[in-house]
């Protein structure tokens, strides 16, 4: 389907969706021991902005770590399947793991890669951090430990949530009417 970003609407302007990722990292501030460090592992490409914004905020000593997932394709809707494209990670044995995520939908993505990162990386603890989480598509099991807002069955796009790859770059999210 073509769209238009004249056709997009505002939904959270640049400067709340900074002061709420900023309140958010406060939370994550206060869960974690500024003594030790925390693997903070970006989900690329969607959440890109998002710890890009969070990761200035945090406290303690940290390690960045990028991983590439896809379940949604040129479309409004998931495939029902996880494409992973990276999935190299160093060893975590014994590691702090905070994953951090643009959207938690049907928790498919979250899922495969907390399940990955459980079995295979041997990790002390794993968190989950998501800008968004769409509670009434959720499908898995997956309750994140962080989020900024929840949010109604709409499409969003803007601060790294894409339509088609375009879209990513908006300091604002918006959504198609
Ligand atoms: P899930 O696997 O939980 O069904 O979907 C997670 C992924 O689907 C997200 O990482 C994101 O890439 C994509 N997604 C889910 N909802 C939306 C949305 O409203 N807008 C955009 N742009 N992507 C979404």
């Amino acid at each position: 389907m073509d769209k238009n970003i004249k056709d997009l609407k505002i939904l959270i302007d640049s400067n709340s969706l900074n002061k709420r990722i900023k309140e958010l990292a406060d939370e994550i501030n206060s869960k974690y021991s500024t003594n030790e460090h925390l693997t903070i592992i970006c989900v690329l490409r969607g959440a890109v902005m998002f710890f890009a914004e969070l990761v200035k905020h945090l406290k303690m000593p940290i390690k960045m770590e990028f991983v590439s997932l896809s379940s949604y394709g040129d479309s409004f809707k998931s495939s029902g399947k996880v494409k992973s494209f990276n999935l190299s990670l160093p060893p975590l044995k014994d590691e702090n793991v905070l994953i951090v995520e643009d959207i938690v939908d049907t928790g498919l993505t979250l899922d495969f890669l907390m399940k990955f990162i459980k079995i295979n990386c041997k990790a002390k603890d794993v968190k989950l951090a998501v800008l968004f989480d769409k509670k009434c598509a959720r499908k898995f099991d997956i309750e994140p430990d962080f989020a900024a807002y929840e949010i109604d069955d709409k499409f969003i796009v803007g601060f790294g949530l894409d339509y088609c790859g375009l879209y990513r770059n908006l300091d604002y999210i918006g959504y198609f009417e």
